[in-house]
C-alpha cells in the first residue's frame, strides 16, 4: 500500500465518484433541461471489469470511498453486479450511490445484498405536480416507494438531496425536514450550482446557506452546527429536538480547500474538479493494455499536480451567469453535469 497521495494543496486522493451512465430518466431543469442530448458512444462506456480494475488501482493510491452516480445509475443494466465486484475490494471502506429513486424500489434489496452500504436519493419536492413541471416526470410516487424500499433494505442512514431553487421549492424547506424526520432520513439542502447542464442558472435563483438557516431558524428556533471532519461537502446542523440536516454550500461557501473528490465519467475520463475544463483519458491506457503500475503512476502524478479550486474561482467571477450554453455542451458532452456525475 502506498503513502497518501497529495495534490499541490495537500489534499489527499481519497474519494471517487463514478458515473456509470450518462443517461437519465428525468429532465430536471437544473441539470438536463433539454429533451435530447449528445450521448457518449456506447463502445466508449467502460465495462464492469474495466471500472472494477480502475477502482482497484485508485484504491492502491489511497481511495477509500466510492460513490456510484450518473446520469441515473439505476439505468445501468445489472448494477448490483458492479456493486458486488467493487465491494469485494477490501480497501474500499465506503461504497455509496446517488440516485433519483425512480427505479430503486425494485433494486434496493439486491443492491444492499451485493454490498452497497449507503444510498442518497434526490428529492427536491414533496409535490408530484412540481416534479412533473420541473423534471418532466409524473413518477413522484415511485421515488417515495424507492425511499421506503431503501429503508426496508437496511442501508445505513439514508440521505435525501434537495437542490433549493428560489421560486420552485424554497417554500418546502420545513416540509422536507419533516419528511426526513418521519422517514429516518437526513435531508441535505444543496445550493443551486452553475455547473454544466445548468444552462438556466442565475445568481438570484440561488438560496444561500445563510438564507436557508435563517428560514429554518424562524420555524424551529436555534440551530446548532455539528462539528465534522471538514472533508464532507455538507455542513451539518442540529435542531433543538435533535433532528439533523446538512447544507452543501458550493456556491456561497465553497469547500475546495478540503476537496478530496474526483470523478470518472462512464467513458473513463477522469475529472479532478466538477468545474474542470479538461479530463484525463483513462480508457485509452486501460484498453491499450497498460499495466496496473503504469495506470497507478499516471493517476499519482496527475493528482500530485492538481491545483483545481473551481468553485472558489467561480466565486470571484463578476456578473456570474451559466457556466456553459447549450451549444458548447453539445460540442463536448463531457462538460455536462449528467456526464460527470453529481
Ligand atoms: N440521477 C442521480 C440523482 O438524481 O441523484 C445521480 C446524478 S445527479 C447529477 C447527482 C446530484 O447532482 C443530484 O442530487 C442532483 O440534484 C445534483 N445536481 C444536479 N445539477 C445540479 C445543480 N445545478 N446544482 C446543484 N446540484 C445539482
Amino acid at each position: 500500500m502506498s503513502d497518501v497521495v497529495r495534490d499541490t494543496l495537500a489534499r489527499p486522493l481519497a474519494s471517487l465518484r463514478i458515473s456509470v451512465t450518462d443517461r437519465c430518466n428525468l429532465r430536471c431543469r437544473y441539470c438536463m433541461p433539454e429533451d435530447d442530448y449528445v450521448w457518449l458512444p456506447r463502445t466508449s462506456i467502460l465495462t464492469f471489469e474495466e471500472i472494477t480494475r480502475l477502482v482497484s488501482v485508485f484504491a492502491g493510491q489511497g481511495v477509500r470511498k466510492v460513490r456510484l452516480t450518473g446520469g441515473e445509475p439505476l439505468l445501468r443494466h445489472d448494477l448490483a453486479k458492479l456493486v458486488e465486484m467493487i465491494a469485494r475490494d477490501p480497501s474500499i471502506e465506503d461504497l455509496a450511490m446517488t440516485t433519483n429513486g425512480l427505479l430503486l424500489a425494485k433494486q434496493a434489496a439486491a443492491l444492499r445484498a451485493a454490498g452497497l452500504e449507503r444510498v442518497t436519493v434526490s428529492l427536491d419536492t414533496l409535490r408530484a405536480e412540481r416534479m412533473l413541471a420541473f423534471a418532466k416526470s409524473p413518477r413522484h410516487a415511485d421515488v417515495l416507494e424507492g425511499i421506503a424500499a431503501a429503508r426496508e433494505a437496511g442501508f445505513a442512514k439514508l440521505k435525501l438531496n434537495a437542490v433549493v431553487i428560489r421560486g420552485f421549492n424554497d417554500d418546502e424547506l420545513a416540509d422536507l425536514i419533516e419528511f426526513g424526520r418521519g422517514h429516518d432520513a437526513e435531508v441535505r439542502f444543496i445550493e443551486y450550482m452553475d455547473v454544466g447542464g445548468a444552462t438556466r442558472w442565475s445568481r438570484d435563483q440561488v438560496v444561500s446557506q445563510q438564507e436557508l438557516l435563517d428560514v429554518l431558524a424562524r420555524r424551529y428556533g436555534a440551530i446548532e452546527p455539528i462539528a465534522g471532519d471538514g472533508r464532507a461537502p455538507a455542513e451539518r446542523f442540529r435542531l433543538a429536538d435533535g433532528t439533523t440536516f446538512g447544507i452543501i454550500a458550493s456556491v456561497t461557501a465553497p469547500f475546495c480547500r478540503t476537496c478530496d473528490r474526483s470523478r470518472i465519467t462512464a467513458d473513463g475520463t477522469w475529472f479532478l474538479c466538477l468545474y474542470a475544463g479538461q479530463g484525463i483519458d483513462l480508457r485509452e491506457p486501460l484498453r491499450r493494455g497498460a499495466s496496473d503500475d503504469e495506470l497507478a503512476s499516471l493517476i499519482r502524478e496527475t493528482w500530485q499536480g492538481r491545483s483545481d479550486r473551481g468553485a472558489e474561482e467561480r466565486l470571484s467571477v463578476a456578473d456570474r451567469g451559466a457556466l456553459y450554453r447549450i451549444d458548447s455542451l453539445r460540442a463536448d458532452p463531457h462538460r455536462e453535469m449528467h456526464t460527470r456525475g453529481g
